[in-house]
């Protein structure tokens, strides 16, 4: 640790036991996806693997065009240089950070309106990533004609993985249609999110999760999409649309950013395991598997007298650092210090997301901005861990409880002007 400066984004793998650092590319391929990479077509142009990519597209999420793209934050590239200028105020639940970036580099301003209960880690509530339905019309009417699209982050992996209720996707898109503006989904876990729908909202009991992902796209003109999450690939992306001007437009982009119209980015055997993998993850049995495991991991958590975001996320648990250490500040860095010790208790490799991540200078005051949570976040990649790993990491917490009063913070000694997160390295104040 001392090496890698307290920073597991610097160890290798290898000397990784478990590792929850992401959900994002670490998925398992299924053996249909590994036999469609063998069928993966390498034409530059009119690439077969393209066609059924799009046609899967066209099934799962009902929408004509697909760009695509070699991962989601190049999806947003397009969308964000094809529709947003200097000025405009881009409204959502919660953009991912990557989103936040895009949205900043033309001179926009993200604005996240998710809902109270949202940014309370202890407050049981089934649809956490819901925008607030009331600051969403005030933003639209305040705003005008600066509002070049709302964007729903499904699930909203900022606050939990936490996901959105049909009732409120069909009432943002009525408020957008009223003031004119399009609606679009980052739907980079469209599947968990349509999954959570049927558990827990009335009325979607008895429906197929690719019926209830169709309507939640039926209320939107397009979504980006992080294949790396709910496409079930190690990389790939896409921009898809109804709208055929906009992908008229969208594709001069692509051809710029990453390459011709029916591969961009992607190698047609990717194109092709994607296809797949896009219809696989709407599987009952593997859902149930995916969000079970992060119930069960969350589960032996509190059992322990761990706290986290309640209830468990789609694709993993967020442990609440700040009530975890009460007693390091928030300077001192409590989630990054719990990373660390995961990680010399257990061989576990999280993420923090909290001050490393998240805390900014005020640029008028020149203050420091702390977030309002400190989270440490274990995401699940799909189809690798069994329950027995997440006992594991339950063992590891237990043992870091019992000696967490003697935990002391960390001190940043180098940090980048942006992500800082990814490349900081701390001193420890022990
Ligand atoms: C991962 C992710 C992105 C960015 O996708 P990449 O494939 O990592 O570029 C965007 N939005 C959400 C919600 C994500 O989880």
């Amino acid at each position: 640790m001392r090496e890698a400066g307290y920073n597991v984004f610097n160890l290798r793998s290898e000397d990784v036991y478990i590792d929850l650092l992401t959900d994002s590319g670490t998925s398992a391929m299924s053996d249909r996806q590994w036999a469609a990479l063998m069928t993966g077509d390498e034409a530059y142009a009119g690439s077969r693997s393209f066609f059924e990519l799009e046609s899967a597209v066209r099934d799962v999420m009902g929408y004509r065009f697909v760009v695509p793209t070699h991962q989601g934050r190049a999806a947003e590239n397009i969308l964000m240089t094809a529709l947003v200028k200097e000025g405009d105020m881009v409204l959502g639940n919660a953009h991912f950070d990557t989103t936040e970036g895009h949205i900043m580099l033309r001179k926009a301003t993200p604005v996240n309106l998710l809902t109270e209960e949202g940014y309370d880690p202890a407050a049981e509530a089934p649809f956490k990533g819901d925008i607030d339905l009331v600051k969403l019309e005030a933003a639209l009417k305040e705003y005008g004609g600066r509002v070049p699209f709302v964007l729903l982050t499904v699930t909203c992996n900022n606050n939990g993985g936490q996901p959105v209720s049909m009732a409120n996707i069909r009432a943002t898109s009525e408020l957008c249609r009223r003031y004119g503006v399009p609606l679009y989904f980052d739907a980079a876990r469209f599947a968990e999110n349509a999954y959570f729908i049927r558990e827990r909202e009335p009325g979607y009991g008895g429906r197929s999760v690719a019926d209830i992902s169709r309507e939640m796209f039926s209320y939107g003109e397009g979504c980006t999409m992080s294949a790396k999450k709910d496409g079930l690939v190690n990389i790939g992306g896409f921009l898809a649309m109804n709208d055929e001007g906009f992908y008229q437009t969208a594709v001069q982009w692509e051809i710029v950013y990453e390459g011709f119209r029916t591969y961009g980015g992607m190698a047609g055997r990717d194109l092709a395991a994607l296809a797949v993998g896009l219809r696989e993850v709407e599987d009952l049995d593997y859902l149930e598997n995916r969000v079970g495991q992060a119930a069960y991991l969350a589960q032996g958590l509190w059992a322990a007298g761990v706290p986290t975001v309640r209830p468990a996320g789609g694709h993993g648990v967020y442990v609440d650092a700040k009530a975890f250490l009460p007693h390091i500040p928030q300077p001192q860095f409590p989630g990054q210090r719990l990373v660390v010790e995961l990680y010399l208790e257990g061989a576990v490799r999280a993420v923090e997301l909290g001050t490393a991540a998240f805390a900014h200078r005020d640029p008028e005051t020149g203050e420091m901005v702390y977030p309002r949570m400190e989270l440490v976040r274990l995401a699940i990649p799909r189809r690798v861990y069994t329950d027995r790993h997440m006992d594991f990491v339950v063992h590891t917490f237990e043992r870091i409880a019992a000696r967490k009063a003697s935990l002391t913070g960390l001190k940043m000694v180098y940090e980048a002007p942006v992500l800082r997160h990814f490349t900081a390295r701390y001193e420890d104040l022990s």
